[in-house]
């Protein structure tokens, strides 16, 4: 078999694994959307069918022999062609997927099922005590994870290799030094302000079906393509992109609480609107895949909080709401509106908190992770060290469990090493927009107008159809001219919520 050959068979095989991962998708939104109750046990079924299906399908060692075939030739010559980009994350994967020995797979999938339902028990008791065994399991098997894909530098590296590759402790550890350093002051700083913003405007009556009409507006305006995608309701919103020519979305409506369905809406869109730009002849292969998890959130928080939180959009949307919903904002005005759905305000909450504060939450889990995973931390003393350094970055006493460590589902699912990925959606989200605002002379005359496609477009070339030919890295320092640093969120941050609170709403 020719080099060429072996190529053009491992891509076939890549894309075959694309279809079937994608039958696994539409089931898993059915799932969360319209699957009747009584579907469940035959769906647990038919998604563990599938999932071992394309492990096995995955691990064949025939797939290592093409990829080491290919590997060996002429053909990744260039290491930003087509076989290069390809085979470098084929072979990370592939890689991943053999070193786990098979027993170490069932275990973490059998311990984290129990610590799933543990959990669930557990938080609205903050009983610690309860969940404290299971997290202690998970904890052993993800070093252990960690010692069998093998790693350089921290073991926390091979768990974040999964969601980031490329990325490791230590230069997120000097990431989140310089960003908590300026961000933890700057947070009091504008929250010392006098002026406060009147957050009963978003708790006021919003009928849930001209919520729905006016967040597939914006969605649409932003460039979601309804003729390939959907947007439908569940408990937990989600975006999940089947493939080319289908994209599902989804949020959870509020009829007394306008941002979350609506701020919901703009994020998935943010997440969609990579998937949908993809490029398509890649499907299956790592060049139609998204690059990152950081990469894939920073679309997200782009268009929420970049675009969707900014005076401009408003300046169009404002008045389209205001008709929408005469009765709830009769006499608001832009201003107000404005500041209200920018409210800084330190929470005990990670998915409530605002924009300012909300790395401070990851933070915090950044470095809490790092000792778990280092064995510094025992799992015993993770309370009090929650509670500390929570004090010490937010300024807040945390009142009990359910609002601490025991908050987020992602430990008791072995998903270590995932959170630092919100950040840096956040981080490049700021950079790729401060690049886009360098490149496009006008932008938020564009969005004063309802109009996104120069900014689409934009992120389109500079990112989205790029695939995983960069990693995460590689990708912000082409798109921005520089490595990824805390620095233009910050500028983002003082910028934005200083002058919106020295100017309140009085405008
Ligand atoms: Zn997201």
């Amino acid at each position: 078999m020719t080099p060429a050959d072996a190529y053009a068979e491992l891509v076939r095989r890549s894309k075959e694994l694309g279809v079937l991962n994608s039958c696994a998708a539409v089931l898993g939104w059915d799932q969360q959307t319209y699957m009747p109750p009584a579907g469940a046990a035959l769906r647990g079924e038919q998604m563990a069918f599938l999932a071992s299906l394309a492990h096995s399908k995955f691990t064949d060692p025939k797939v290592g022999e093409l990829v080491a075939a290919v590997e060996g030739s002429d053909l990744i010559a260039d290491p930003e062609g087509d076989a290069a980009a390809n085979v470098r994350e084929l072979r990370r994967a592939y890689d991943r997927a053999t070193k786990l020995p098979p027993a170490l797979v069932e275990e973490l999938a059998r311990v984290t099922t129990a610590a799933q339902q543990a959990w669930q028990e557990a938080k609205p008791k903050s009983d610690f005590a309860g969940f404290r065994p299971h997290l202690e399991k998970v904890i052993a098997l993800k070093r252990e994870e960690a010692a069998a894909v093998g790693f350089t530098g921290h073991p926390y590296n091979a768990l974040l290799d999964e969601y980031e590759p490329g990325a490791t402790a230590e230069e997120l550890k000097g990431l989140f030094a310089g960003l908590t350093a300026e961000l933890a002051p700057l947070v009091q700083e504008i929250t010392a302000r006098p002026n406060k913003p009147d957050r009963s405007l978003l708790e006021r009556d919003y009928p849930v079906e001209r919520q729905k009409v006016f967040a597939e507006a914006a969605a649409a305006a932003f460039g979601f393509d309804f003729h390939a995608g959907r947007l439908d309701t569940t408990a937990h919103p989600f975006c999940s992109g089947f493939g080319p020519g289908d994209c599902r979305i989804t949020t959870r409506y509020n009829p007394r609480f306008f941002p979350e369905a609506f701020f919901g809406v703009l994020h998935e869109t943010g997440h969609a609107l990579y998937e949908q730009h993809l490029p398509a002849e890649h499907f299956g292969t790592p060049l139609g895949s998204a690059c990152s998890l950081g990469i894939h959130e920073s679309q997200s928080r782009l268009w929420e909080n970049q675009v969707g939180r900014g005076r401009p959009f408003w300046d169009h949307f404002f008045p389209r709401l205001r008709q929408t919903f005469p009765a709830a904002l009769a006499g608001v005005s832009p201003d107000a509106w404005v500041f209200a759905v920018n409210e800084v305000r330190p929470s005990f909450i990670r998915v409530e908190a605002d924009e300012a504060t909300y790395n401070l939450h990851i933070a915090l889990r950044f470095e809490l992770e790092l000792g778990l995973i280092s064995g510094d931390l025992p799992v015993a003393d993770l309370p009090g060290a929650w509670n500390d350094r929570f004090k010490a970055l937010l300024g807040l006493e945390v009142p009990d469990h359910a609002r601490g460590c025991l908050q987020d589902i992602h430990w008791s699912f072995g998903g270590v090493g995932y959170f630092p990925t919100y950040t840096l959606g956040n981080l490049y989200a700021a950079q790729l927009m401060a690049a886009a605002r360098r490149d496009l002379a006008g932008l938020d005359d564009d969005f004063r107008r309802g109009e996104f496609g120069r900014l689409r477009e934009w992120l389109s070339r500079k990112v989205l159809m790029h695939g995983q030919r960069y990693r995460a890295g590689e990708l912000c320092r082409r798109a921005t001219g520089e490595a990824v640093s805390p620095r233009p969120f910050l500028g983002y941050v003082r910028e934005k919520f200083v002058s919106l609170y020295d100017r309140g709403s009085a405008a």
